[in-house]
C-alpha cells in the first residue's frame, strides 16, 4: 500500500456511513490516522473503528459529536488534536435530505438541516484553521452537491445548504490561498448510500412504482449516465485532493454527477 498520507491526521464528518465512510476508509488506507463522527448503534461503531483500523494499520477514533450542537463540533476538533496530535484534514461530509413543498417545510427540519450541513461546516473550520495555519498545512474538503451547483423543486433546504456550503468554501480557500491550505467542495450526482436508498424506497412507496422504475425514471432522469456513483470514487477524490499534486486545486467545486451538471 502506498501510505500518501502517513503523518497527516483527519477528522470526517457523518463517517459511520455512505460516502464518509469510504473516505475515511481510503484516507486511513493511505496511512492517515482518523477520527471517526456520526450516529449509530455504539456497538457496531466500536466494530467498524476497530475493523478500520485493524485493515488499515492506521490509527481510528471515534468522537459522537451531534453536528447541531456548536459546542459539541468545537470539541470534537480539540478532541481529534489531542488523540491524533493535529487536525491536517477536515472533511465536513455529515448531511441529511427532507423533500418538502416551501409552503409546508416544516420549521425545525429547515433549520437542522443548516445546522448539520452548513452551520457545522463553519464550526469545523473555525475550529480546525488555527492549527493548520500554525503548521503551514491543510487539507479542507466540503462534501456538497450537485444541488451546491443546480436545484432541484422540494429540496429547499438542502440546495440552499448546499449552495451555501459552496460560498464558504470559496470564500475559505481566498482567506487561506497563501498559507499552503486548500478548501474544496466535492459535488457528488446520487451515489449509491443508505441516504439514496432511502429515497429511492420512499418515492417507489409513493408512486406504488417497483424500484428499479424509481431508479431509472425517478432518480437518475437528471444524471446522464443512468448509473448510481460508488461512494469510493468520491473517496479517490478526496484522496487526490489531500496530496501535494492538488496544492494548487483551491477554491474549487468539482462535481462527480455523471454529467448532471453538464446541461
Ligand atoms: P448517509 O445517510 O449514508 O450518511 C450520513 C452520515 O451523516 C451518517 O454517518 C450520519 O450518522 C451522519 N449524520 C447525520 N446527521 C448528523 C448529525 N446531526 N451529527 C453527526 N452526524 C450526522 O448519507 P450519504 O449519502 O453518505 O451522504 C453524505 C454526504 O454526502 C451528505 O452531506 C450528503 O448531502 C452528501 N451527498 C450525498 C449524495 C448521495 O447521492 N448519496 C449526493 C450528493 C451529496
Amino acid at each position: 500500500m502506498s501510505q500518501t498520507l502517513k503523518g497527516r491526521c483527519a477528522v470526517v464528518t457523518g463517517s459511520t456511513s455512505g460516502i464518509g465512510l469510504a473516505i475515511a476508509r481510503a484516507l486511513a488506507g493511505e496511512g492517515a490516522s482518523v477520527m471517526l463522527n456520526g450516529f449509530g448503534d455504539p456497538a457496531e461503531i466500536e466494530r467498524l473503528r476497530s475493523s478500520l483500523s485493524s485493515e488499515t494499520g492506521s490509527n481510528v477514533a471515534y468522537n459522537g459529536a451531534d453536528m447541531r450542537n456548536p459546542d459539541q463540533v468545537a470539541a470534537l476538533v480539540r478532541e481529534a488534536e489531542s488523540a491524533l496530535g493535529s487536525v491536517d484534514i477536515l472533511v465536513n461530509n455529515a448531511g441529511f435530505q427532507h423533500v418538502s413543498p416551501v409552503d409546508q417545510f416544516p420549521e425545525e427540519t429547515w433549520e437542522g438541516i443548516q445546522d448539520v450541513i452548513l452551520n457545522s461546516t463553519f464550526h469545523t473550520i473555525k475550529a480546525a484553521l488555527p492549527g493548520m495555519k500554525r503548521r503551514g498545512w491543510g487539507r479542507i474538503i466540503n462534501i456538497a452537491s450537485a444541488h451546491g451547483l443546480v436545484a432541484s423543486p422540494f429540496k429547499s433546504a438542502y440546495v440552499a445548504a448546499k449552495h451555501g456550503q459552496v460560498g464558504l468554501t470559496r470564500t475559505v480557500a481566498l482567506e487561506v490561498a497563501e498559507a499552503g491550505i486548500t478548501c474544496n467542495a466535492i459535488c457528488p450526482g446520487y451515489v449509491r448510500t443508505p441516504l439514496v436508498e432511502g429515497q429511492i424506497d420512499a418515492q417507489a412507496k409513493a408512486h406504488g412504482l417497483p424500484r428499479e422504475r424509481v431508479l431509472r425514471d425517478v432518480i437518475l432522469a437528471v444524471q446522464p449516465t443512468k448509473r448510481l456513483i460508488e461512494p469510493g470514487e468520491i473517496a479517490a477524490l478526496a484522496v487526490f485532493l489531500c496530496g501535494d499534486m492538488a496544492r494548487s486545486i483551491t477554491g474549487a467545486a468539482i462535481a462527480i454527477d455523471g454529467g448532471w451538471t453538464a446541461r
